[in-house]
């Protein structure tokens, strides 16, 4: 099953949001696979980010994700992809909806408190990348209850 990389940034943390971000992923009816606090270094930030290197905000951004603890997951489920960037809401909080995440719980576009893979592509990338280690396999047993 499809799979996405969604991590609270150090904002979110901080501001004690893990609880509420990971309630609504799990209420939807996605599986948690993999879950850690981790903080990280200037290169691996930027290595996340590479594909906005030549942005003009990009060295903010790095500042921003290395500016404390950030919780890193992958998340499993049908369209986890599509669906968790409808549940996060649009990158500027001003623009996000009400009853998403950004639309929640934030105003600024460099303070919008979690990240989630835009593609499937980037996703298999990212968990890589966040994820070197093997991730426990485990099935929900609700899985009939959640899926026709
Ligand atoms: N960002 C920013 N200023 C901008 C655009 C993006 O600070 O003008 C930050 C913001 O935190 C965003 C991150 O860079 O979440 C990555 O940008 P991207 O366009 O990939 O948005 P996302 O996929 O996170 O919605
Ligand atoms: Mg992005």
């Amino acid at each position: 099953m499809e799979q996405t990389f969604i991590m609270i940034k150090p904002d979110g943390v901080q501001r004690g949001l893990v609880g509420e971000i990971i309630g609504r992923f799990e209420k939807k009816g996605f599986y948690l696979k993999g879950l850690k606090l981790i903080s990280v270094d200037r290169s691996f930030a930027e290595k996340h980010y590479a594909d906005l290197s030549a942005k003009p905000f990009f060295n903010g951004l790095v500042e921003y994700i290395i500016s404390g603890p950030v919780v890193a997951m992958i998340w499993e489920g049908k369209n986890v992809v599509t669906t968790g960037r409808k549940i996060i809401g649009a990158t500027n909080p001003a623009e996000s909806a009400p009853g998403t995440i950004r639309g929640d719980f934030a105003i600024d576009i460099g303070r919008n408190v979690i990240h989630g893979s835009d593609s499937v592509e980037s996703a298999r990338k990212e968990i890589d990348l966040w994820f070197p280690e093997c991730p426990v396999n485990w099935h929900s047993s609700l899985h009939p209850w959640i899926y026709e």
